[in-house]
């Protein structure tokens, strides 16, 4: 194995500050040392000179540029992880580790809270890259006998939610479908010794629905697949996931690339070792078998066109798994109530609405037991022995999506990252602009696009869409998709974002076949509904999970629940409020192309990706002002062979001997100034001549 100093001579050679033709082939590793021009193409050239290198790694400064390869390459050894434990972060090659190293470093030294933002499109390599970093943690960090617990549960609490929060989709064969903050605490020695996750909007859709070539969620697949014979035998479950209809509709079920019964090893070894006993074993996967014997329910019209449920098969064994009577959810499904002034009177329900009634069902179900399934993950990493504890956070959480259709989902997605990205850039010119002034160097701030004026358009109380919205969800009359787009235009129409905003919305809205009400569905996705009728069977069922999903309270409360999309807005506004109150880093994934292959590097692709993540603008703002910057003893400490006055040992104050060599090496004026404790250069080729300088 090469040794540190091997490898950190060669890095400095070859990759950031070395001889010029070197640089010219790899590329350099931090943008900011870009010389000269600071164009998209320059980026995107030294994007793929990197690639094709297979160094998918690059700083903007501190944040990571991340491009998926797509194969294993390797660099994720326990080696590596060790080489980049306790180092100073520019000197190794960028690497995930080197983030959350340095965070840990951080938090470890100055005993505050940091947390890790992780964004990109789908596919861009966000959740590996998110277990890469828990990884490193759990490989590097020290740690105690009775500990390993905690770290084995934090570890293996992955599998579990990508089981049931992950699913096969045309972008990703391992989506997230949800988006996921996860804390990993610390104790004052550094030992991870618990954490806690919060989810963020399951996309429940793909219970009852898959597009082409997408799946339901992994789970499913992989209880048919692994499932013990006896187990499937209790849940009256086949091995064939083409039997089942939520299961099949995206003509995708049997996907080669993902080995469901390997899974199931996984997840099942997994919820041993997060505390599940075999009772709550029994009740989840009675929930998940219900889920699909509610698929496969046949309704059938009467004469009346009321809807009917001939083959009570599937009934009998929801009812048993549920533990809830058969006739109750039989007429449940095909019943609404209606309160009338003193009475209940007992509607029956079109056909169309039964299968509505009964993807609801699915929905809420499989929504609520994700929900408990995250709780019970967290009361297994609660650990509260500890008081005194530091946190890294992790956050995981979906990227901008436009797709052909666009809905509710990606509305809500789009949204959230709007709001992260004002909390980057916020973070970063604050960060940039606190620093200087701490140092007392001058500087000139840069102008950059806030995008608050665009989370205001979707949130703002009364007058942003997320309200309007509301207002047409509960406004008594007929409110459609299009009153509401007719709505929207009246009242935020002129916005000077409205048009871009919401251009990917209304799009496929005037499409070819103006089947508005089929794709564009805001409002009956906003609202959720489940009808009380079905809430009230599922408040009485046996199952102890299904039991805790569904409260008597919830039904006793005659207020509106808060919509969705109201919902959303809240949890948003809640997980700024954690990350406000830590230190940040930052990194951004990349999609290479739109086809999961190695080596194929998409220009077009990634030039888009490069703009909407922000990635010119963040470049900017890092070199507006200085594009480096080091505390005096450290570049004293680096350079200090450049001067006989510093070599081989300078006695005096650090500043000191760093005015010395600069004056010596013949720094400009214009080139450099001088803080409080440390220097800031200013243009990358002055860094340059003085790393080459080192090589005579
Ligand atoms: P989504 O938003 O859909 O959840 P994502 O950004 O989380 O997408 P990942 O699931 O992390 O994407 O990555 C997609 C796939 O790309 C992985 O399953 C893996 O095959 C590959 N991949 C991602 N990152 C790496 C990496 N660093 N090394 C090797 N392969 C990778
Ligand atoms: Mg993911």
């Amino acid at each position: 194995m090469e040794s540190y100093k091997d490898v950190r001579r060669k890095h400095i050679r070859l990759h950031m500050e070395g001889a010029l033709t070197a640089r010219d082939k790899v590329g350099v590793q931090d943008f900011v040392l870009l010389d000269a021009y600071t164009s998209e193409s320059a980026f995107v050239d030294n994007l793929r000179k990197r690639f094709n290198e297979n160094l998918i790694y690059t700083y903007i400064g501190t944040l990571l540029v991340s491009v998926n390869p797509y194969q294993e390459l390797g660099i994720y050894t326990v080696s590596q992880m060790e080489l980049y434990q306790g180092v100073n972060f520019f000197e190794l090659p960028p690497h995930v580790y080197a983030i959350a190293d340095n965070a840990y470093r951080m938090m470890c030294s100055e005993l505050n809270n940091h947390f890790i933002l992780i964004s990109g499109e789908s596919g861009a390599g966000k959740t590996e890259a998110s277990k890469k970093i828990l990884q490193y943690f759990a490989v590097t960090c020290p740690m105690t006998q009775s500990l390993q617990i905690a770290r084995d549960r934090l570890l293996l609490s992955n599998p579990v939610l990508e089981a049931f929060g992950n699913a096969r989709t045309v972008r990703n064969d391992n989506s997230s479908r949800f988006g996921k903050y996860m804390d990993i605490q610390f104790d004052f020695q550094g030992i991870p010794v618990g954490g806690h996750i919060i989810s963020y909007l399951i996309e429940k859709s793909r219970v009852v629905y898959q597009n082409q070539g997408e799946r339901n969620f992994h789970i499913f697949y992989q209880l048919l697949a692994g499932g013990e014979e006896e187990r499937l035998a209790f849940l009256g479950l086949e091995r064939d996931p083409q039997l089942y209809k939520y299961l099949s509709q995206g003509h995708c079920a049997k996907e080669s690339s993902i080995n469901d019964k390997n899974d199931w090893k996984t997840v099942s070894n997994a919820f041993s070792v997060i505390d599940f006993t075999e009772a709550d074993l029994e009740n989840l996967f009675g929930i998940i078998a219900s889920v699909l014997h509610l698929g496969n329910i046949g309704f059938e019209e009467d004469d009346q066109g009321c809807a009917t449920i001939p083959d009570t098969h599937e009934i009998k064994w929801i009812a048993k798994l549920l533990g809830v009577h058969p006739a109750d959810l039989l007429e449940a499904l095909t019943h609404r109530k209606i309160e009338a002034k003193t009475e209940e009177v007992i509607c029956p329900l079109t056909l169309e609405l039964s299968v509505y009634a009964r993807d609801a069902m699915a929905k809420a179900v499989y929504g609520r037991t994700f929900t408990w399934l995250v709780n019970k993950i967290n009361s297994s990493l609660v650990n509260k022995d500890f008081t005194r504890k530091t946190v890294i956070g992790l956050l995981d959480i979906y990227g901008f999506e436009v797709f052909d259709k666009n809905g509710f989902e990606q509305f809500c997605i789009n949204y959230c990252n709007e709001k992260l990205q004002q909390l980057l850039i916020e973070r970063t010119l604050k960060a940039e602009q606190a620093e200087y002034e701490m140092e007392g160097i001058e500087w000139e701030p840069i102008k950059y696009f806030n995008n608050k004026i665009i989370c205001d358009l979707v949130e703002e109380r009364h007058k942003g869409i997320i309200s309007i919205l509301d207002e047409e969800c509960i406004r008594p009359g007929p409110a459609t998709d299009l009153s509401f787009l007719e709505k929207l235009e009246e009242k935020v129409g002129k916005h000077a974002h409205f048009e871009t905003y919401i251009l990917y919305l209304t799009r496929f809205c005037m499409g070819e076949d103006h089947c508005i009400s089929i794709f564009f569905r805001f409002l009956e996705k906003n609202n959720d509904l489940l009808y009380r009728h079905l809430k009230e069977v599922l408040c009485k069922s046996k199952n102890v999970i299904l039991r805790e999903c569904f409260l008597r309270a919830e039904l006793e409360n005659r207020r509106r629940p808060p919509t969705v999309g109201t919902q959303f807005k809240n949890s948003l506004s809640s997980l700024l409020e954690i990350l406000i109150a830590k230190e940040p880093s930052y990194i951004r994934c990349i999609k290479p192309n739109d086809r999961k292959e190695p080596s194929k590097f998409d220009d077009f692709l990634i030039r888009h990706q490069i703009k909407y993540l922000g990635l010119m603008e963040h470049l900017r703002v890092r070199r507006a002002g200085f594009a480096y910057r080091r505390k005096y003893e450290h570049f004293l400490q680096r350079y200090k062979s450049l001067c006989p006055d510093t070599w081989p040992h300078w006695h005096g104050p650090p500043a000191e001997g760093v005015e010395r060599l600069i004056n010596y090496i013949g720094y400009k004026p214009e080139e450099y100034k001088l803080g409080k404790t440390k220097i800031f250069i200013r243009f990358p080729r002055t860094l340059f001549a003085t790393e080459d300088a080192l090589e005579f």
